[in-house]
């Protein structure tokens, strides 16, 4: 059966595009058929995994806003088993245009129906919003998972978050889960990061996944090669943390 899960946090720069590519492309590199859905205008998911925004002709927009079929936006991607839907700036516009148009919270939801069963997982990478791309990409997921920056005030804002998810679980989509809450960007030579981690666990328990992100300057580079840490540097800490992630996402997670 193939699971949606949504990576999101309306916080900018907590490690959501990170997580979003390397762990879909750890889940390929151990065979399993992914999906990555780019939901955020920055395109940084779709460069970063070899796309060049400038030849992008269809992406996410022209699903949610025009409604073509979304088989004619999917790409292969710089990794083997990984397919992306890319997104370029004009998405900018799309919480605007959706603004007055009939159920728009299902738009992605319809368009993943015809093509869902074609992928093991389909990973959804958010933007830093709580608007209709976020209702969109909630509405069609199985479950939301959600990075934490080890960082002064990382539980600001989660509630929030988790408001948005409990709307959409009563309006649109009651089977909605946490899949489980992800610490990022550990600093391991400061204090601070592991009180953030015991903060952090005491709020969601069980919810947050064992495999802590550390640092890693390796991650910070590929993007720039348009590479995943997988193709970049396999034996990076990266590497081996992000495929410890893709375990546990196996495992059914958190
Ligand atoms: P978001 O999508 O939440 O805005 P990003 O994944 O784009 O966050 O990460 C923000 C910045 O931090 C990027 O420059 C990224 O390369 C860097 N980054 C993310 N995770 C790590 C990490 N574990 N170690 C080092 N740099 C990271
Ligand atoms: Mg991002």
């Amino acid at each position: 059966m193939t699971r949606i899960i949504a990576v999101a946090n309306q916080k900018g720069g907590v490690g959501k595009t990170t997580t979003t590519v390397n762990v879909a492309a750890a889940l390929a590199y151990l065979g399993k058929k992914v999906l990555l859905i780019d939901s955020d205008a920055q395109g940084n998911a779709t460069s970063g995994l070899g796309i060049s925004k400038a030849d992008v002709d269809k992406d996410i927009y022209d699903v949610l806003v025009n409604q073509i079929p979304i088989e004619q936006t999917i790409q292969t991607s710089s990794r083997e088993n990984l397919w992306v839907v890319p997104a370029t700036i004009q998405l900018a516009g799309a919480e605007i245009e959706l603004t007055n148009q009939p159920h728009r919270e299902a738009r992605l939801k319809h368009a993943l129906d015809k093509i869902e069963t074609d992928f093991d997982f389909i990973f959804i990478d958010c933007p830093p919003s709580l608007g209709h791309l976020t209702i969109n990409a909630f509405t069609a997921s199985d479950a939301v998972l959600i990075p934490v920056q080890c960082e002064y005030y990382a539980l600001e804002g989660l509630s929030q978050l988790l408001n948005t998810f409990r709307l959409v679980q009563k309006h649109f989509n009651q089977d909605l889960k946490i899949e489980g809450v992800l610490l990022t960007m550990l600093d391991a030579r400061t204090n601070l990061g592991f009180e953030v981690v015991e903060e952090v666990k005491k709020y969601f328990k069980e919810k947050v996944y064992d495999t802590i992100i550390p640092r890693n300057v390796r991650l910070s580079e590929a993007p720039s090669y348009g590479q995943s840490i997988i193709d970049y540097d396999l034996r990076s800490k990266g590497a081996q943390v992000y495929l410890d992630l893709a375990k546990e996402v196996l495992t059914d997670g958190k």
